[in-house]
């Protein structure tokens, strides 16, 4: 296993689609251990493939019940309930920002012995889930914020109020 440097906003390997995975090879399960590793040392909640380079369709994930690996992850269903909550990313350090989604979704994937695993879920894992599956999309948390924040101004229990905004995009026909 090992620690992989983390892509950053700017690097066009972000705004790849990436590959569909064709079989599990010995290469994919190091890539899912890989990437296991880098979002715990670098205190992430997820990490795709993309954000160290690996321009194919796997991530991990794990808000700090359970780690979670999706292989070929496809989100097949949305709800159209949204809410509105602040996201970050570690490939873009240096911005917060307010992101609308959809409450819940339902993610089909395979997991590392191949098969075939769904999971219903609501709320951040939700968010999670849909924040990686953009990143394989090349899409990044900014592309689609309703306003994006500098890091630099948020101080812990800090609103959005103090935040510098950095970019606002389309907030007015959200509301
Ligand atoms: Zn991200």
């Amino acid at each position: 296993m090992a620690v992989y440097r983390i892509l950053e906003e700017h690097e066009p390997s972000l705004r790849e689609i990436a590959k569909p995975v064709p079989r599990i090879t010995p290469n994919v399960l190091k890539l899912l251990d890989n990437l296991a590793e880098t979002m715990y040392d670098a205190g992430g909640v997820g990490l795709a493939a993309p954000q160290i380079g690996v321009p194919k369709r796997v991530f991990v994930a794990d808000i700090g019940d359970e780690l979670y690996e999706f292989i070929n992850p496809v989100l097949i269903s949305l709800s159209e309930e949204e809410e509105s909550e602040n996201e970050g990313c570690l490939s873009v350090p240096e911005k917060y920002g307010l992101v609308t989604r959809p409450h819940s979704v339902v993610l089909e994937g395979q997991n590392r012995l191949g098969e075939t695993v769904t999971i219903q879920t609501e709320g951040y894992l939700a968010r999670v889930l849909q924040h990686e599956t953009d990143h394989l999309n090349g899409v990044l948390f900014t592309d689609i914020a309703d306003a994006v924040y500098l890091r630099r101004d948020y101080k812990e229990g800090d609103d959005n109020e103090g935040w510098e905004i950095y970019q606002e995009d389309g907030i007015e026909d959200r509301l």
